[in-house]
């Protein structure tokens, strides 16, 4: 509408944990119960069909995405180009292989990134352990046990006089006897339980530190399926909770617990499933991220981000993080990862660009030995890469990467990325990470975040907590634009809104409105309606024309600033109130037969103005019904209210009239509030009416007596002068007395 040739593709991503999850339980299998391409058969399967649906609902809804440009992240043709990226980073020495600790869970069986890491406040039990011999111990509170076999050493804070002694000292882990020495490090805090900690690989991020700097070894007592892998027949194999219970009924039984305190603890969970991470190493694949932080944040300041403050979201959890991002995953569901390794000497081989996409679990190596040792035996990686790998290349691929045309230029970066408020860690940070590493800038010029939606007790909508509500229901139950009514006014940008039904009720309820208008107006013209404008308008009509140019300008912006729900607020004010309590009413005697043509002719053309700018201010929030309406005008001879153009206000506002008319419509209202106080119906007519107002504003009813007199079925009128001072404390109709004599 306002002349941009908009490229709005859409896109679904559909590789990840989720997915599975839902495949295992919608036909009751683990992943592994079937071989991984049957499994992966069921996934796209059970993919394409909720993209069905989804599709289908976002057809009701009116979105206008274009169709043509629809891609899944599943097609061969899409994870192609997710290799391509894979292999230009890596080219570039943007990505490695390394061995490191990575958050890991164990119910899923993968790595997964510190933004899939939810943390969770549960209740925990804090154990006082006893550590050593019976004449050189030392005590140790920690709330996982089960850990005792993976400890590695002890540590405790420099100026804590209870522990210089035992600084250097070595001291044997109850239950499995190791050995450990004793360090001092300033993170350790004196104040948590009894001030000496154990440092287990791992346990948590602080343990990962410490392992490095000390060189300590690493005992990986957790297995990936979260088992413990001991060689005590007693908890090998037990699950770490389990683990848990046997280990501190021995520490008991031999009297090594001396307290026992329940504590609140902050656990790291896993997004998907809520089991608790376990940190676990094991050869991954990351990006360097770690240093691309002050290049994330120096780019996040130089975009708008709307609302401002989702800004600070992302640059908060860009220095947040103090590993880099793990991209290979331990799933079944992704695209593959395109590298084959030397069974020999471990050399990486790559394929050629132009034979992607490949599947190295299943395809030869494209080398038919190791270039280094010449070993045949070489082995694709099994591992596949983290979903977000596929979804952070979206801008540029929208934009036609790898063809890095004139078309290309122009639409990347993006101007627009819309997205959740829940995922400016995610995909807004993978995004640009990943386009500064390729392209050297941020993929988006502007980022548009938006709250998410509640269920009707407050509470995020969950299928779990029961209260939420299925698009289509409400689609079926109001209409697609009462819905999208909903949306737009439930609330600021960025902020979360609350679903209510009534709000649907509210917004059907308008939209009856302005269909009822609109039959009012067309049933009310008799020939079609004037497109001129007419020389002689009345004060009321200049007020209403004067009035929508207002409507106008603030519509177009608060669409500019995406201050949605002031454009939707604004333009069902104007329809209501405006046009069908005060213009309405105030003209309906011009409408009716035998009146003045020229009257009728400005009427009708005012209406038609007024009902026809509505429909196009409200045609990106309502593109059902302000179709509807627009078709009612025959004279129309575009095809569609979306192909017009975005109505302009005029250089020049009548700022009088709009003062004056609003004057009138004052009068008029007030004095139909006389006459029903009378017991009077709008309807019956008066003898007279008596106004008195200030000297300044008679000669302005005195030009429309005849419009006061018709809307007010009154004989005569008499306009006298207000005594100074004498409407003092008559809010809201100061400046009027009106006297009916019926
Ligand atoms: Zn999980
Ligand atoms: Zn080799």
């Amino acid at each position: 509408m306002k002349g941009f040739n908009v490229h709005f593709p859409q896109g679904w991503d559909c590789h990840g944990l989720p997915t599975e999850v839902r495949v295992e339980q919608t036909f009751k299998i683990r992943k592994n119960d079937v071989p991984s391409e049957q499994f992966v058969e069921m996934c796209r399967k059970l993919t394409a069909e909720y993209i069905a649906k989804m599709k289908q609902s976002m057809n009701l809804l009116g979105i206008s995405s274009d169709w043509a440009l629809e891609y899944k992240t599943m097609e061969p043709s899409y994870y192609k180009l997710t290799q391509l990226s894979f292999l230009k980073l890596h080219k570039t020495g943007h990505l490695y292989r390394g061995e490191h600790p990575v958050n890991w869970c164990p119910r899923d069986e993968t790595a997964i990134a510190e933004a899939e890491v939810v943390y969770q406040e549960r209740r925990g039990t804090l154990y006082y352990m006893k550590f050593g011999e019976p004449n050189q111990s030392i005590e140790i509170a920690s709330t996982r046990p089960e850990l005792l076999a993976a400890c590695v050493a002890i540590a405790v804070h420099p100026e804590d006089g209870k522990y210089k002694v035992m600084v250097g000292k070595t001291v044997t882990v109850p239950i499995f006897g190791q050995k450990t020495r004793v360090i001092s490090d300033d993170e350790v805090d004196p104040r948590y339980g009894t001030g000496a900690v154990m440092i287990c690989t791992f346990g948590d991020k602080t343990d990962v530190r410490w392992q490095k700097k000390y060189h300590l070894p690493v005992i990986k007592a957790i297995t990936e399926d979260g088992r413990l892998s001991v060689e005590d027949p007693r908890f090998k194999g037990l699950k770490a909770e389990e683990a848990r219970k046997k280990i501190v009924a021995e520490l008991q039984a031999n009297g090594l617990i001396t307290k026992t305190e329940t504590m609140q603890q902050n656990i790291g969970t896993c997004w998907r499933c809520q089991t608790p991470v376990e940190i676990i190493s094991r050869p991954q694949w990351f990006m360097k991220t770690r240093d691309m932080t002050q290049k994330v944040v120096d780019w996040a300041g130089k975009l708008d981000w709307v609302p401002p403050f989702s800004k600070q979201r992302l640059i908060d959890w860009a220095e947040s993080l103090d590993w880099d991002w793990v991209i290979s995953r331990q799933r079944i569901f992704a695209t593959p990862i395109p590298i084959w390794y030397c069974t020999k000497c471990g050399r990486v081989i790559i394929p050629e660009e132009s034979k992607l996409p490949v599947d190295p679990r299943k395809d030869p190596s494209p080398e038919e030995k190791c270039p280094d040792c010449g070993n045949r035996e070489l082995r694709g990686e099994t591992d596949v890469l983290d979903t977000w790998m596929d979804s952070s290349i979206t801008a540029a691929i929208h934009a036609g990467w790898p063809n890095e045309s004139d078309l290309f230029k122009q639409l990347f970066p993006a101007d627009l990325q819309p997205n959740g408020l829940d995922i400016v860690r995610t995909w807004d940070y993978y995004l640009m990470v990943r386009s500064l590493a390729l392209f050297g800038t941020a993929p988006y010029k502007t980022l548009l975040i938006n709250g998410m939606v509640k269920g009707t007790d407050g509470r995020m909508m969950h299928k779990s907590y029961g209260n939420y509500v299925v698009a289509d229901e409400a689609i079926k139950k109001a209409g697609a634009d009462a819905l999208r009514q909903w949306a737009a006014a439930g609330g600021s940008t960025g902020y979360d809104i609350p679903f209510r039904w009534n709000d649907l009720e509210y917004g059907k309820k308008f939209l009856t409105k302005l269909w009822n208008v609109t039959r009012f107006i067309l049933a009310n013209t008799t020939e079609s309606l004037s497109q001129q404008k007419p020389s002689r308008l009345s004060l009321i009509d200049r007020w209403l024309l004067g009035s929508l140019q207002n409507l106008t300008k603030e519509v177009s912006l608060a669409f500019e600033t995406f201050q949605f729900n002031t454009a939707l607020e604004a333009i069902r004010n104007f329809t209501w109130h405006a046009l069908a309590d005060d213009y309405l009413e105030a003209v309906k005697h011009r409408l009716q037969s035998g009146r003045d043509p020229a009257d009728l002719k400005a009427t009708q053309y005012c209406l038609r103005e007024a009902i026809l700018t509505i429909c196009k201010l409200l045609a990106p929030i309502c593109p059902h019904m302000s179709e509807a309406v627009y078709h009612q005008f025959p004279s129309e001879a575009t095809k569609s209210i979306h192909q017009e153009s975005w109505p302009k206000p005029d250089k020049t506002l009548d700022e009088a009239s709009i003062r004056n008319g609003k004057l009138l419509l004052d009068l008029i209202a007030h004095a139909r509030r006389e006459k029903s106080a009378k017991g009077l119906s709008l309807g019956s007519n008066i003898k007279r009416i008596v106004i008195s107002t200030e000297a300044e504003h008679l000669h302005i009813l005195k030009e429309n007596e005849e419009t006061i007199l018709r809307t007010l079925k009154a004989d005569t009128i008499d306009l006298e002068r207000l005594p100074p001072n004498s409407n003092q404390g008559k809010e809201p109709s100061a400046g009027f007395k009106v006297e009916i004599v019926a």
